[in-house]
Formats: C-alpha cells, sequence, structure tokens
C-alpha cells in the first residue's frame, strides 16, 4: 500500500515538520488522511452584540478595506483588514502569517475564525475558512502549537491529491451493505472536506464503525489466543464434594450465585484458561462464590490463591473464609508483607509442599520465593490492576492459573466490553434476600449538628457509625476538611458517652489494624475515617455512615463506601454532607438518594463525567478513540461487537479472500497487552 509510505514524501515535509506530525501521532500517508477533524465549525453569521468578549467565534462578513501588513522587529508583522457585517465594521487582524495577505481582496465574502475583543471590536484571526466559494462547515483538527490548521489541512489536501486512488477498503463487503456504510475512500474525503452536514455524519457513522471494529476484532482475537488450550490447567473438581459443601452454606445461594458459580465452575472445568470477571455490586455475596471456587480448586488437588489490595482486608478475607471452610478439611493460610519471618518461612515451606490449599494475601503472595506445589487457582478481589505483570511472573514460574477477578465497581456495560473486552464477564445482579436498603439522604454542612443529634439514637440502641472524610492532600489549597479536626470536634461532641477514633492512610498498618479491631469489637463506637475503609470492611454493627464533602468523591465511590453500612438486619443510613458549587454536583447527590443499585449509577456517572473519570478508569488504561466516543456510540460498540465475534468464529478467517483486507489492516500485536495494564 502506498499510503504506507512516509509522509515526508510530501513537498513541504520536510525533517522538522515530519517531527512535528510525529507529535500527532502522523507518521505514513495512511496517518494524515486518518487524522480526522474533532469536530465542525458551523460558519454563521453571528451578530456582533451577542459575542462575548474573548469567545472563539467563526465571523462571516465582507471584506472593507485593503490588507494592511505592518512589520515589526525580526519575523514579526501584523496584518490588518476591516470587515462588514451587515452594516456593522469590525477589525480583523492576523499575526505573523503575512502571506495571508493574497486571499484578502476587498469586496469578497469571507469567514474568519478567531478571538473577539469586544473593547476594540476586534477579531484576532486564527484561521481563514476561506472566501466566496466557502463550506459552510469547515473541519477543525487537534493541532500543537508547531502547525496551523490551514497547513495541516493543506497537507491533507496534497495527500489526497496525491495518494487519494490508492486507499483501499478494510471492511468486507457484506458488512458495508449490511449497515449501508461509505466505502472507505468516499469517507476519507467526507470527513475531511465534507459538502454539507449530512455527508460528514454519513462519513463519520462509517469511521466510528471502523474504528470501534477493528478495535474489537484486536481484543477478540487477543482473548481467542489467551484462551487457547496449550498449558490450560483442567480443574476437575469434585461435583458431590460441592454439593455438600453448598449445602451446608448457612443460607442459600441466590440465583445470580448460582449462575456465576456455574459460569466459573465450566470454565475451571475446561483445559482453556480462564480470564473471567466477576462483578457484583458491594455485599451481593462475592466471597462465597470465591470459596466454592478455590474449594473446587482443592478438591481437583490444586491450590488455590486470593489476593487482595490491603491487609486489612487480606486478615478480613482470612476470617470469612475460615468461617466457610470451618467444617472442611482445608488448610489456608495469610501472607502479607508484615508476616512475620519464621512463620513466613514455615508459610513458604507449606506452599512448596502442597500442605497449604488455600492462601490469602496481598501482592506479596506473588513475589519471587513464593513457589507452588500446584497452584491451580488465582482471584483477585477490588483491583484492576492485577495484569500483566502479575501474569508474566507467574507464567515465568511456569505457573499457568486460572484466573478469577473479583470487583464490587460495577462498570458501565460499554466500558467492561471495552477495558475488559478480552475478558468474560460474570455478574451478580442480585441481593441476598432480606436486606433492608441503606437508606440515602443529603444535607447541607449547616444542618450537621443537629444531623448528629439525630445519629445520637442509633448510638444510644447500641449501633456505631463511620465518619468519611476526603482524603488529607498534600495541598491546603484544596479546601478539604481535615480529617483530624473533625475527629476532635467529635470527640468533644460525643465526650464521655462514646469513644470515637481515627482511622487514616498516613497511619502504619499495624496502628491501622488495631483501629480497625477497636471497631470492630465496638470499643470505639464512631470511626472517623478517610477512605482507606473503602473496600471490604465488615462491620455489621455499624448503621450509620457521615461522608462529608460528598461532592469530592465519584459516584461509584460513594457507593462503594454507601456499601460499608447496611450489612447487618438493622435498617441503615448513609448521610451526605455537602453544599456542591454546580448542577452536576447537585444532579450527583441526588441520585445517590434516589437510587441503590451500582449499575445504574455508574452508568450516570459515565454520563455526567465521562469515561475518563468512571471511578477506577483513569488509571486503567482505557483505549483512547479517535472519533468514536464510548458513551453516544454504545450501541455502535455492541454491534461492532458481535460482528467481530462472529468472524472469529470463523477458523482460520484470515485466509479467506473476503477477509484479505481486513487481516492486512489489523496491526499485529504481539500479545496486546497495553490494553490491560
Ligand atoms: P461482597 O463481597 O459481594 O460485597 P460478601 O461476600 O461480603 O459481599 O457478602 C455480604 C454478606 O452477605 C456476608 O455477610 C455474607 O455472609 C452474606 N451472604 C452472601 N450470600 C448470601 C445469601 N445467598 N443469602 C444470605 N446472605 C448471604
Ligand atoms: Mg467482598
Amino acid at each position: 500500500m502506498a499510503t504506507q509510505e512516509a509522509v515526508s514524501v510530501l513537498p513541504g515535509v520536510g525533517p522538522k515538520r515530519a517531527q512535528t506530525l510525529v507529535e500527532l501521532g502522523i507518521v505514513t500517508i495512511e496517518d494524515l488522511l486518518s487524522y480526522y477533524p474533532f469536530r465542525y465549525e458551523d460558519i454563521q453569521e453571528k451578530n456582533l452584540l451577542e459575542i462575548n468578549d474573548q469567545e472563539k467565534v467563526t465571523l462571516k462578513g465582507v471584506i472593507v478595506s485593503a490588507p494592511v501588513v505592518s512589520r515589526f522587529g525580526y519575523k514579526k508583522s501584523r496584518l490588518q483588514f476591516r470587515m462588514m457585517q451587515d452594516h456593522a465594521v469590525f477589525m480583523v487582524s492576523f499575526f505573523n502569517q503575512p502571506y495571508l495577505k493574497d486571499k484578502i481582496e476587498v469586496g469578497e465574502e469571507l469567514a474568519v475564525y478567531g478571538k473577539w475583543d469586544a473593547k476594540r471590536k476586534s477579531l484576532t484571526g486564527m484561521k481563514i475558512l476561506g472566501g466566496k466559494q466557502t463550506e459552510e462547515y469547515a473541519p477543525i483538527y487537534h493541532v500543537t502549537k508547531s502547525i496551523r490548521q490551514s497547513t495541516l489541512v493543506d497537507l491533507i489536501k496534497t495527500a489526497f491529491d496525491k495518494f487519494g486512488e490508492q486507499v483501499t477498503e478494510n471492511l468486507p463487503d457484506y458488512l458495508l451493505e449490511k449497515y449501508r456504510l461509505m466505502p472507505r475512500k468516499q469517507a476519507m474525503r467526507a470527513m475531511h472536506f465534507p459538502k454539507n452536514p449530512q455527508e460528514s455524519q454519513q462519513a463519520k457513522r462509517r469511521v466510528v464503525f471502523e474504528e470501534f471494529f477493528l478495535f474489537q476484532m484486536q481484543m477478540q482475537g487477543l482473548k481467542k489466543n489467551e484462551r487457547s488450550e496449550k498449558n490450560g490447567i483442567a480443574v476437575r473438581y469434585d461435583v458431590e464434594r460441592l454439593k455438600q459443601f453448598t449445602q451446608k452454606l448457612p443460607f442459600e445461594l441466590t440465583d445470580a450465585q448460582k449462575r456465576v458459580t456455574n459460569e466459573i465452575c465450566y470454565d475451571l472445568r475446561s483445559k482453556k484458561h480462564m480470564q473471567r470477571l466477576l462483578q457484583g455490586d458491594v455485599g451481593s455475596g462475592k466471597t462465597v462464590v470465591a470459596a466454592i471456587a478455590l474449594y473446587a480448586a482443592m478438591t481437583a488437588g490444586f491450590q488455590g490463591a486470593l489476593m487482595v489490595p490491603t491487609e486489612i482486608l487480606a486478615q478480613q478475607h482470612l476470617e470469612s473464609l475460615n468461617q466457610l471452610f470451618d467444617s472442611l478439611e482445608l488448610t489456608t493460610a495469610l501472607l502479607t508483607g508484615s508476616t512475620k519471618t519464621k512463620e513466613r518461612r514455615a508459610i513458604l515451606a507449606g506452599l512448596k509442599n502442597g500442605e497449604i490449599d488455600v492462601i490469602i494475601g496481598t501482592h506479596a503472595l506473588i513475589q519471587d520465593e513464593v513457589q507452588f506445589a500446584n497452584l491451580g487457582l488465582v482471584i483477585t478481589d477490588e483491583q484492576h490492576r492485577f495484569g500483566v505483570n502479575q501474569r508474566k511472573v507467574l507464567r515465568e514460574k511456569g505457573l499457568h492459573p486460572d484466573v478469577l477477578f473479583m470487583t464490587a465497581t460495577p462498570i458501565p456495560r460499554t466500558l467492561a466490553i471495552t477495558a475488559y473486552g478480552e475478558m468474560d464477564v460474570s455478574i451478580i445482579d442480585q441481593m441476598p434476600a432480606g436486606r433492608i436498603p441503606v437508606k440515602t439522604s443529603w444535607i447541607k454542612p449547616k444542618q450537621l449538628e443537629h444531623t448528629l443529634d439525630w445519629a445520637k439514637q442509633e448510638l444510644q440502641v447500641g449501633h456505631q457509625l463511620y465518619v468519611i472524610c476526603p482524603l488529607i492532600e498534600e495541598s491546603e489549597a484544596l479546601d478539604v476538611k481535615n480529617a483530624t479536626e473533625i475527629y476532635e470536634h467529635l470527640k468533644e461532641y460525643y465526650a464521655p458517652t462514646y469513644q470515637v477514633s481515627l482511622l487514616h492512610g498516613k497511619m502504619k498498618n499495624t496502628e491501622k489494624d488495631a483501629i480497625m479491631e477497636e471497631f470492630k469489637e465496638n470499643q470505639s463506637q464512631i470511626l472517623v475515617s478517610t477512605t482507606v475503609i473503602e473496600v471490604g470492611v465488615n462491620v455489621p454493627n455499624a448503621t450509620v455512615m457521615f461522608i462529608m464533602d460528598a461532592d469530592r468523591f465519584g459516584l461509584a465511590q460513594l457507593h462503594q463506601l454507601r456499601g460499608r453500612v447496611g450489612r447487618g438486619s438493622a435498617a441503615s443510613y448513609c448521610i451526605l454532607v455537602a453544599s456542591p458549587k454546580n448542577e452536576m454536583g447537585k444532579e450527583r447527590m441526588k441520585i445517590m438518594t434516589e437510587t441503590n443499585n451500582g449499575f445504574v449509577l455508574s452508568e450516570k456517572d459515565l454520563e455526567l463525567r465521562g469515561p475518563g473519570e468512571v471511578f477506577g478508569f483513569r488509571q486503567s488504561g482505557l483505549p483512547q478513540f479517535l472519533i468514536a466516543d464510548l458513551v453516544n456510540d454504545a450501541n455502535v460498540l455492541e454491534v461492532a461487537r458481535d460482528e467481530a465475534n462472529q468472524i472469529w468464529q470463523v477458523d482460520n478467517w484470515q485466509s479467506q479472500p473476503a477477509f484479505a483486507a481486513l487481516a492486512k489492516a489489523l496491526k499485529p500485536t504481539e500479545t496486546g497487552e497495553t490494553y490491560f495494564d
């Protein structure tokens, strides 16, 4: 494909310009041609009186004075002329682009994009959108300081004239027909030089589909590869023993729990690598599902590991698992960074010789010196970040366990498909019976004293409460209420009847553990904490949670926090204390009071804040799409996914003529793992 040639084949592209283009991700002609505008400027005649000072606008008018270029200093110049719109005259200035003079002719119509200076009644021009023959609809590109819009457009024009004919289709014909998509060459032209808004819409539809579809093809190829049966472990568990185990549980599994357990067991049994995400709202009962899977592995003669992000959680999981495993012949152990040397040695030995069936711990679990006799299953809880590196570490030890990721962060479906496209997803979408939903209310800071008085009733009947403060930030400038201050205040407020304790992220682990223990044992009744308690902590006797400056948290995070209460049989309350400054903040507080459904909230979060901001996703390396939009084009994503899936069902599709161009269009990814970490 000639379009794979470097941009430097174009006239006017020397090493320096080429470097500038690299900064935009443009290396080849193909890259340049598919560097699409991110929006289109609708050129209207705006009334000068309506424009705000410093607003960026496109103004259309007639040129009424000849351009004058004044030069000052080396290489500096200003080009000025007057334009008239209706009967109002305004000045236009362009800096350091004297060559534009040739485009300015008195009496001609012109559209100029620039910044409006209301006082001077003058527009500082940034771009000329052409003269008389101007399209009403001009593309706007992302550019850097080192290249102008107009230069980029000129380059694209040149490239298109020279190489346009060589642009080839990469989607199979049947998809073009089925979805009435514009052919690639035509779409490319229309993206850059649309004749009208309709044409650019059609072009965009094609480009969005292409972007999602190629992405899905890549992802699913990766998935297929990951699941391949080589080195996979078939965990042939003992069905009878599993049944006995579930029958002895103190409760009956919900239908959702049964369903996901089956999905997991099916994966375990098959020789394919399990790569499964288990999503379930806080309190939906993921732990018991994990326990069943771990026990299954044990009955098949394999060891299992449960990895969690913090030591507190590790400890807690050990306790809940030990309770569940109480009646079984199964040996568990806990390994964290603070396990004492002697105990550590014993545990390492037990793992190596297979005496330990289930090991629970933090990342310390997969460190170099940890060796397993027969690791068959790894479960990670509450983290998105167990990825490439960890898998690599395991692989290098010759281990290929099945992997189950558990998360209580309800991820909107579109994001799950995208970010976790290479995983299978199981969802527990049902709460155990008998739960009383947490009642959430939103109060203003000035109502706090009053509400604290109310909370005394809860304390009087023996319940406990959490007070959550936003993390203490380094910067004083952020008006974050200091947890310590709140702690001091509450200590005074509740003295001498109730004990207040303070927990924050800067404390040592041993200190944190001691304070958590104190709260669990009801030696303190009020726990003031920064978000360190966010995940997993289980104190059923706590029935009230205050969240200070609640508008500083994302919806999903608030929801996570709220999940810490409502774990027992008593009614419980979550009180959001906030005075949000904008509508979005108010909206977020309101929706929290309206629903307890994590998936609804995460969809709302996505809608309000966009995919980059949804809790936990900023760091998780969600792929960036150039044109496609995860929120607005979600339905296209689903379609693209189904179509990609169908192609991957075909054995060796790459060798079929109909898919030749597609196979070529998929860039080779060695592992594709960049999507993961
Ligand atoms: P998650 O980890 O999903 O937030 P947990 O596994 O900690 O939730 O479960 C929350 C609580 O619900 C635990 O006390 C657990 O014993 C209980 N539980 C789990 N499944 C059921 C069920 N099917 N019926 C009743 N209670 C359940
Ligand atoms: Mg849990």
